[in-house]
């Protein structure tokens, strides 16, 4: 094989790596990686052997051409710490690069948080916005909440235990109607997703500080918040404009 492969890797259970990713990850010359320690951990798992290439989306662009440079005759694995490249995670660039330079990129799906914490919320899954990390900032993260208060979706969060209380405060002071989700350690051995208000969920975390890592979902705006619809204002300006003139 050669070009570009970008390549899933499990959340946090072995058992979830593809056929198709160890069969890459076996026969590629190089796997670039967020940190060579956690891809070299993953790989001795798998009994696998390769040379290890240290790429975020701060590479210079040297290194990024560099890299790009050898996927012409060789085939290079992109894997990030877990899950799918470039979801909250770099590659972005490297992609970009890889096409414009007319090497072939190829994916291969597989865990990835976001997709996971939906499946298991119970919320609509028919829209959805993937947002990432909410700003650290009281101010920033309440804007950030601002800007997504009119999306007619689930929106999903990735979000840390020490930080997940104050992110619930915010979206109770903010939606205080809309059901959230709180999914945690998915596919590891304290897999847990409670749902109820914000609030709620607020007070159950400060009870007890959540660990490991977690996705945070907020239903769509529900009836409740959509925007009030003035009827019989529009029925007259829909009727005026029927008017023969
Ligand atoms: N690219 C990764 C993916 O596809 O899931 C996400 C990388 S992002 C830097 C890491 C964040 O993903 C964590 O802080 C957490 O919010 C979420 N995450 C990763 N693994 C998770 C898991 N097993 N359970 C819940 N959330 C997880």
């Amino acid at each position: 094989p050669r070009g570009l492969y970008i390549v899933a890797t499990p959340i946090g259970n072995l058992g979830d790596i593809t056929l198709r990713a160890v069969d890459i990850l076996r026969r590629c010359d190089a796997v670039a990686c967020e940190d060579t320690r956690v891809a070299g951990k993953l790989l001795k798992h798998l009994d696998i052997s390769k040379p290890l290439i240290r790429h975020d989306d701060h590479a210079s662009e040297k290194a990024c051409d560099a890299l790009v440079e050898r996927m012409h005759n060789e085939a290079v694995a992109l894997v990030s710490d877990a899950g799918t490249p470039l979801i909250s995670d770099p590659g972005y660039r490297l992609v970009r690069a890889a096409r414009e330079a007319g090497v072939a990129v190829t994916t291969l799906p597989g865990p990835c948080a976001a997709i996971a914490g939906l499946t298991l919320a119970g919320l609509p899954t028919d829209r959805f916005l993937f947002a990432g990390f909410l700003p650290v900032k009281d101010k920033a993260r309440g804007e950030a909440l601002q800007a997504l208060a009119g999306i007619d979706a689930t929106l999903v969060f990735y979000e840390s235990g020490p930080r997940l209380v104050k992110s619930l405060e915010a979206i109770a002071d903010m939606w205080p109607a809309r059901e959230v989700a709180v999914a945690r350690e998915l596919t590891k051995l304290y897999e847990e997703c409670r749902t109820g208000s914000a609030a709620g969920l607020a007070a159950h975390y400060s009870e007890h500080p959540p660990k490991g890592e977690i996705v945070l979902l907020v239903a769509p705006p529900g009836a409740e918040e959509a925007p009030e619809i003035d009827a019989d204002a529009m029925l007259r300006e829909a009727l005026a404009s029927l008017k023969p003139s």
